[in-house]
């Protein structure tokens, strides 16, 4: 009894069992013993897969390219699998094209939706698919002058520009059109009428910066009533006065005017002047102040002649404690007199007041002039004032 052995292909799955001196004969046999190919490509192949080796594996097997339907050795068609012309493939621009390898670079010159071209205004590359959006503000793309001049095509980009600055046929206003000139026509003929109308244009600015003018005059006026004190009590603060002094001492008739007032709200509207070296009976040692009657906004309602008492005050600066020694003055207007009748629209030069209001020297005496500044106070009695 010789013992049994199995295959040495068991474990792949053969079942044959039997005397070992029997095995050489079963291998010859044996569906999962390996021989040569019988192809000639070398390849040790078990007799079970041959079939499946010769048909589909082998590097020798003969066989077609299912696109081109060519005959290949299986070891070429894998070379020739990735290039052959007739398969179709998909465009790598991802149009969604799919089409014969062989047409494909014609396809992503020049049919792709998806190729890269040059915009043909502005050089500028865009996806083939979006090049028309692009044409209908591309900045390059020609249009007709809307003015139809002689410049048939101009670039987007370029209209403005050329609209503004170039264009022959564009109708333009003149320039002084805001002075008064009606003037409007094509670019050659409002060079020519600039040209022609300089004399025009002077007169139309210059009644442009009169009536300016006489606004001006009425705001201010307006402004002046604003701002115009109405308490019938002006405070004149004279600074600088040692320079002004100086002047008035070496200037003739130098006069000094206050800001007007008026004694009420719809009351005389007055002024004080001051001479520094005096005036008529005062002049060269005394100090003058008058007050002048000015035309005033209400006039027709007030009534005349003014007469009103006028009291002059020239404040003593004193420190605190000690009892100031101001110089007051006042008058009563004598009705008499043409200062206090109503003023014409001319203001006159006649005021009314005193020549010798203080002397020079008394002038420096007490704190009449103190940093260099004096105080006068001018006060209309307004009790006799009926307002209207
Ligand atoms: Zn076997
Ligand atoms: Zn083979
Ligand atoms: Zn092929
Ligand atoms: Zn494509
Ligand atoms: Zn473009
Ligand atoms: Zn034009
Ligand atoms: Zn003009």
């Amino acid at each position: 009894m010789s013992s049994l052995v199995y295959c040495i292909h068991y474990k792949e799955g053969c079942k044959w069992t039997d005397e070992l001196r029997k095995l050489q004969g079963h291998l010859n046999t044996c569906k999962y013993d390996a021989v040569p190919c019988t192809n000639q490509c070398a390849a040790m192949i078990p007799r079970v897969l041959m079939e499946d080796h010769l048909f589909y594996t082998c590097p020798k097997r003969r066989t077609r390219c299912e696109f081109c339907n060519k005959e290949f050795t299986g070891e070429m068609l894998e070379g020739h699998v990735g290039s052959c012309q007739y398969e179709p493939v998909f465009c790598e621009n991802k149009c969604g094209f799919k089409i014969h390898r062989r047409f494909v670079t014609n396809h992503r010159m020049n049919e792709c939706a998806k190729r890269l071209v040059a915009c043909r205004y502005c050089q500028k590359e865009f996806v083939y698919d979006t090049l028309q959006n692009h044409t209908a503000k591309c900045p390059r793309y020609p249009l007709p002058c809307p003015n139809r001049c002689e410049q048939s095509k101009i670039p987007r980009e370029d209209m403005e520009s050329h609209l503004k600055e170039e264009c022959p046929s564009v109708s333009l206003n003149c320039m002084f059109r805001d002075m008064g000139c009606k003037f409007k026509g094509p670019r050659f003929a409002l060079e020519q009428h600039m040209e022609e109308s300089t004399n025009s244009h002077l007169i139309l600015t210059s009644d442009l910066v009169s009536r300016q003018q006489h606004q001006i005059s009425t705001l201010q006026n307006a402004l002046q009533n604003l701002t115009l004190n109405t308490s019938g009590v002006l405070i004149w603060k004279i600074a600088d006065y040692a320079q002004k002094m100086a002047e008035a001492k070496s200037k003739e008739g130098y006069e000094l005017c206050s800001a007007p007032f008026n004694t009420s709200q719809y009351g005389y509207k007055l002024m004080a002047t001051l001479f520094l070296n005096g005036n008529g009976a005062g002049e060269g040692s005394h100090m003058s102040v008058y007050i002048r009657i000015l035309p005033g906004e209400y006039d027709s309602l007030l009534t005349w002649p003014f007469s009103h008492t006028v009291s002059f005050t020239l404040y003593d600066q004193v420190v605190s404690q000690e009892k100031p020694c101001n110089i007051v003055e006042s008058f009563v207007p004598d009705p008499s007199w043409k200062n206090f009748q109503r003023p014409s629209k001319e203001p006159d030069s006649l005021g009314f007041g005193f020549p010798r209001f203080v002397s020079h020297e008394n002038l420096k005496k007490q704190s009449y002039i103190k940093d260099d500044t004096i105080f006068i106070k001018v006060q209309v009695d307004s009790s006799k004032i009926v307002t209207v």
